[in-house]
């Protein structure tokens, strides 16, 4: 049975998202299976705390880690995470972060090639950052006041590996938090990082996993679970009061997850490059195009993607007004945001190529983003079609 469709009754328009997981083009679209697991939910009252546990047991035990916590996404889960290693041994303290850290460790190591946006995730909680780059810094970098080793799995840069970075803080009894927010697929990362021996990690749960966009998880050592548990919702003075999960985010998370693990790395990886090879096809006979499939060379995202480059003199337009076209167009298409820029993480592409993000397109989407480039770039070519 389907709902009223509130999109059109706002006025909102839909779009072909060409582009990715991006929080801003509200990041994947649930399977089915997810869909129906949330819309069940939705029918039914429950008891919030025994959701979350029984959900986080299920998950815990799915994803070969010790604990498991359904957080109301990634950038929720680096904050509750950090307040999880504040407090861990200091209950009490909860109820002072962030304006009172008098006594709490607030110093986090970090690669500065590891520095981030979601930086802020963290010093929501009143932590500076300790930026080291070379393993001797690194080594020297532990006090009195280190509370946590950040690091970010998706960086381009950094001396210092994984292992390195767990072995070295332990040694320090600091605990490791990992970054992994888009590094799903490899469906495998949902236990690597944690095997390795990272305290925490987290997850996005919009993102490769395809649960809601307001989900996320966060996996590692129990007491620290424990810890976060003990400062969120349904707790009203708590410190994660306001990054509630409801029941229908952390039903879709679990459900996301069953449906992830029903996949294999393999036909996803064959179905998206099927996409960008039938996409390339349709656009072989524009004059100087060239066409090339590439999974950036960095932990996120890590799937192919399409990229296409032409002679700007016999095709005159340049990637911005592609970007415009496609968006403008009708149904509206969203390009990767990596586009035209040559700095783009991941890609460091050529001026002005064309970046498709086919992972994302829904049934037939690809067969439209192909007719709509092929429209676009005829017509700069001075063929009109
Ligand atoms: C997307 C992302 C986040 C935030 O994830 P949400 O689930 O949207 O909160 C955090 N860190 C990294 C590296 C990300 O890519």
């Amino acid at each position: 049975m389907g709902g009223e469709d509130y999109y059109s009754k706002l006025g909102v328009r839909k779009i072909i998202n060409a582009a990715g997981t991006f929080t801003a083009l509200t990041a994947s679209i649930m399977p089915p299976s997810v869909q129906a697991a949330v819309a069940e939910a939705a029918k039914y009252p429950v008891r919030l705390v025994e959701l979350q546990k029984a959900a986080g047991e299920y998950l815990a035990k799915r994803l070969k880690c010790e604990a498991a916590y359904v957080t109301s996404g990634a950038a929720s889960a680096l904050t509750l995470g950090t307040a999880a290693c504040m407090t861990v041994s200091n209950p009490a303290a909860a109820s002072r972060i962030p304006f009172d850290l008098n006594g709490l460790r607030d110093e986090v190591i970090v690669q500065k090639a590891h520095r981030y946006e979601y930086d802020r995730a963290l010093t929501n909680t009143g932590v500076r950052f300790v930026e080291v780059e070379t393993m001797r810094e690194y080594e020297n970098a532990f006090g009195k006041k280190t509370l946590l080793a950040l690091f970010f799995n998706g960086a381009e840069g950094g001396e210092i590996g994984h292992q390195d970075w767990v072995r070295v803080a332990h040694e320090h009894g600091v605990p490791c938090f990992n970054d992994a927010a888009a590094d799903v697929p490899p469906i495998a990362n949902l236990w690597r990082y944690t095997a390795m021996g990272f305290d925490l990690v987290t997850f996005s749960g919009g993102k490769g996993i395809r649960g809601p966009q307001n989900a996320g998880l966060l996996l590692g050592r129990k007491d620290l679970i424990d810890a976060v548990a003990a400062m969120s919702a349904p707790i009203s003075a708590a410190f994660g009061r306001g990054m509630k999960v409801a029941k229908e985010q952390i039903v879709g998370m679990v459900a996301a997850v069953d449906w992830l693990l029903t996949q294999s790395d393999e036909e996803m990886e064959a179905e998206f490059r099927r996409r960008a090879e039938m996409i390339a096809d349709h656009l072989k006979d524009i004059p100087s195009l060239q066409s090339k499939i590439v999974v950036p060379n960095v932990a996120a995202n890590h799937i192919p993607h399409l990229l296409l480059n032409y002679d700007r003199g016999r095709v005159k337009i340049c990637a911005a007004d592609v970007i415009a076209e496609l968006r403008d167009g009708n149904p509206s298409i969203e390009l990767h945001p990596a586009t035209g820029k040559t700095d783009y993480p991941g890609f460091r592409a050529a001026p002005d190529t064309i970046v498709v993000g086919v992972w994302m397109l829904q049934r037939d989407e690809d067969t439209i983003v192909a007719k709509r480039l092929r429209e676009v770039l005829m017509r700069a070519a001075g063929d009109y079609v």
